[in-house]
C-alpha cells in the first residue's frame, strides 16, 4: 500500500497547532526531535519536518503529496497546487506599514518610495494593480526596524497583533492581503482514497472545534 507524506513547519509559528491537528486526528508519530521523518504508527503516512518556505514547491514537486503551509507563502512562491482546506491558525496580514511620522496618506503617496519587504511578488503585484511605482527591496528578515534605519521609507510585512509595527514606530497603512494555515496537496492528489480519508478526519477535528 502507498505510504502518503505531509509536510509541515520544523519549528516556527505554524508547527505546534499542525502537529496537534495531526494528533487529534487520531494519528500516532514522534515529534520533530532531529530527524525530518516520523513514520505515522497507524495511518500509512510520514510527517516531514521542513523550513516552510520549501513546502508549496515540495509538494507541487511531489516529494509531498499534502503540505501544511500558510497561504502567504504559497502565493509568494507561485506554485502549482491544491488547496484542500483552510485550518483556521496562524491568521495574519500582510501590510504596508509607514514611520507614525511619514507623511504618506494614500495609496498615490507611495510612488517613487522605497518599500522593505520578504514578500516581492506579493508586493509587486499589489502595486501593479493599484498602479504604484515604488522601490521593492528584498530583505530576508528584520523588515521592521528597516525604516529606522533609513533603508527605506516604508515596510510590507505579516502583522497579527500589530505590536511589533508598534514598537518599532510604524503604523498599518494598507492591507495587502489576510492569510491563514490551509492544507495543501499535490495536484490531483484529492482524488486519492488515502487523500480523502486525511481531509475528512481533519473537517470532523475542524468541526467539533466550532
Ligand atoms: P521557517 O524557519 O520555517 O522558515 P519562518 O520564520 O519563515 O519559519 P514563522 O515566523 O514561523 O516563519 O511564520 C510561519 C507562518 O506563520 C507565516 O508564514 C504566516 O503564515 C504565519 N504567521 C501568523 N502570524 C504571523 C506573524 N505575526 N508574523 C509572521 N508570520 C505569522
Ligand atoms: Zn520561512
Amino acid at each position: 500500500m502507498k505510504t502518503l507524506k505531509i509536510a509541515i513547519q520544523k519549528s516556527g509559528r505554524l508547527n505546534e497547532k499542525s502537529v496537534e491537528l495531526l494528533k487529534n486526528c487520531g494519528l500516532n508519530f514522534e515529534n520533530y526531535k532531529s530527524s525530518l521523518i516520523s513514520p505515522v504508527s497507524n495511518f500509512p503516512l510520514e510527517i516531514l519536518f521542513l523550513r516552510d518556505d520549501d513546502i508549496p514547491e515540495y509538494v507541487q514537486d511531489g516529494i509531498a503529496d499534502l503540505g501544511i503551509v500558510g497561504e502567504n507563502v504559497i502565493r509568494e512562491t507561485e506554485v502549482k497546487v491544491s488547496y484542500l482546506q483552510r485550518l483556521g491558525f496562524g491568521k495574519c496580514s500582510l501590510k504596508i506599514a509607514v514611520p507614525n511620522t511619514n507623511e504618506i496618506e494614500s495609496l498615490a503617496d507611495l510612488n517613487g518610495k522605497s518599500i522593505a519587504t520578504t514578500y516581492p511578488v506579493i508586493l509587486g503585484k499589489f502595486l501593479k494593480e493599484n498602479n504604484i511605482t515604488a522601490d521593492i527591496r528584498t530583505i530576508s528578515g528584520s523588515v521592521e526596524i528597516s525604516p529606522g534605519l533609513g533603508l527605506s521609507d516604508a515596510i510590507c510585512d505579516l502583522v497579527s497583533t500589530g505590536g511589533t509595527l508598534k514598537s518599532n514606530g510604524l503604523k498599518p497603512f494598507a492591507d495587502v492581503m489576510s492569510s491563514e494555515a490551509v492544507l495543501i496537496g499535490r495536484a490531483g492528489s484529492e482524488d486519492e482514497d488515502l487523500v480523502k480519508e486525511l481531509i475528512q478526519r481533519i473537517q470532523s477535528v475542524l468541526r467539533a472545534k466550532e
